[in-house]
């Protein structure tokens, strides 16, 4: 079947899709999960498999060929590498990628580089144990390194991105340390500004470290060179003027890249977002389980996806939180 490109009411281009597999998750991170965690989704409220497949198949004829698989913990959803092969087995899906904690990547690296994942991000907000367990509630760091170390060994899996949340109060001292790991290991380290998705809503604007500073205090010891931008690159990419290494800076609060956003994301319960901080949502489970085709799949989409937000409002007067944490959206 022929399919148009997906295009937003603003023009855009859609080409990236991001996937939450699970609401559920292994570790608590302050900034995204209540200590005692979520309500979690009942089992058939969840896209099982061939449900995902069939949407990102749709998808990725419409011209959605970057896929990203997040969570939630991705790798926490049973014989999760089986759902990467199926969906690696879609030829219109040019770019497949996972977004994990790395707590199971000992386990499953190399079952998730055989199902065909090519990209990895990994989440690492403290290169200190107790730090790194005050901020995830788990005392994990050792064995994330150990699942980075496994994954490293698969030549198909670099450039492996190393994610860091910044938060002022507790990043400003993991800058030097990352920015060093970054200049002798393989990761690329990212810092993610603090967004206004935690359970609790206590984000304010003074709790966002934001890129500039962090940028400012690793130039002042490394010095730094921009890379050339990517089209649609969320991330600023740096590397280290002397050569060894790079690092990188989202910077959805301070610098917001919303003019040149190609994204949308599916819910674990099959719900379609056209933003990060949307106040609808668009389901498409009920539809697929009520038997719709294709076509009318593709309408229902293309609606939802017309009405893209324009930009988000995060630091504005007025701004709503969307009620879902970043766990429950896909992040
Ligand atoms: N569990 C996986 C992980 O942590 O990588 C995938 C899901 S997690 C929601 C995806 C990314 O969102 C992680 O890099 C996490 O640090 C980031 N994140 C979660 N809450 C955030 C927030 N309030 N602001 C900025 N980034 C956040
Ligand atoms: Fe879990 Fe990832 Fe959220 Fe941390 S950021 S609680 S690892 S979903």
């Amino acid at each position: 079947m022929e399919f148009e490109p997906l295009r937003d009411g603003h023009g855009r281009l859609i080409g990236d899709l991001r996937v939450s597999v699970t609401d559920r998750c292994n570790f608590r991170c302050q900034y995204c999960m209540p200590a005692e965690g979520l309500p979690w989704l009942e089992r058939a409220e969840i896209l099982s498999f061939e449900e995902i497949a069939r949407l990102v198949g749709l998808f990725a004829a419409m011209g959605v060929a970057d896929v990203r698989l997040t969570g939630g913990e991705p790798l926490v959803r049973r014989d999760f590498p089986r759902l990467a092969a199926m969906l690696s087995q879609i030829e219109a899906v040019r770019d497949l990628s996972v977004t994990t904690n790395g707590y199971l990547l000992e386990r499953d690296a190399q079952a998730l580089v055989e199902a065909g994942i090519n990209r990895f991000n990994v989440s690492v907000d403290s290169l200190q144990r107790d730090r790194f367990f005050e901020l995830t509630r788990r005392d994990a760091l050792p064995q994330v390194l150990r699942g980075l170390d496994v994954l490293a060994r698969f030549p198909e899996a670099h450039p492996i991105k190393i994610n860091a949340v910044a938060i002022r109060g507790f990043t400003e001292d993991e800058v030097l340390p990352f920015a060093e790991f970054a200049r002798r290991t393989p990761y690329q380290v990212r810092f993610i500004e603090f967004m206004p998705l935690d359970a609790d809503h206590a984000w304010t604007p003074d709790q966002v470290l934001t890129g500039a500073e962090i940028r400012a205090a690793i130039n002042a010891v490394h010095p730094l060179e921009p890379e050339p931008r990517e089209p649609h690159a969320t991330a600023r990419i740096y590397r280290f003027a002397d050569g060894r290494g790079k690092i990188g800076f989202i910077d959805p609060v301070s610098e917001p890249f919303c003019a040149d956003c190609n994204r949308i994301r599916l819910t674990a319960d099959g719900r379609l977002r056209t933003c990060l901080f949307s106040l609808n949502e668009t389901d498409l489970r009920g539809p697929i389980r009520a038997g719709a085709d294709d076509r009318e799949l593709e309408a229902i989409i293309r609606d939802a996806v017309w009405r893209k937000e324009l930009k988000h409002h995060v630091g504005e007067p007025g701004f709503i939180q969307p009620a879902r944490t970043m766990s429950a959206i896909g992040g």
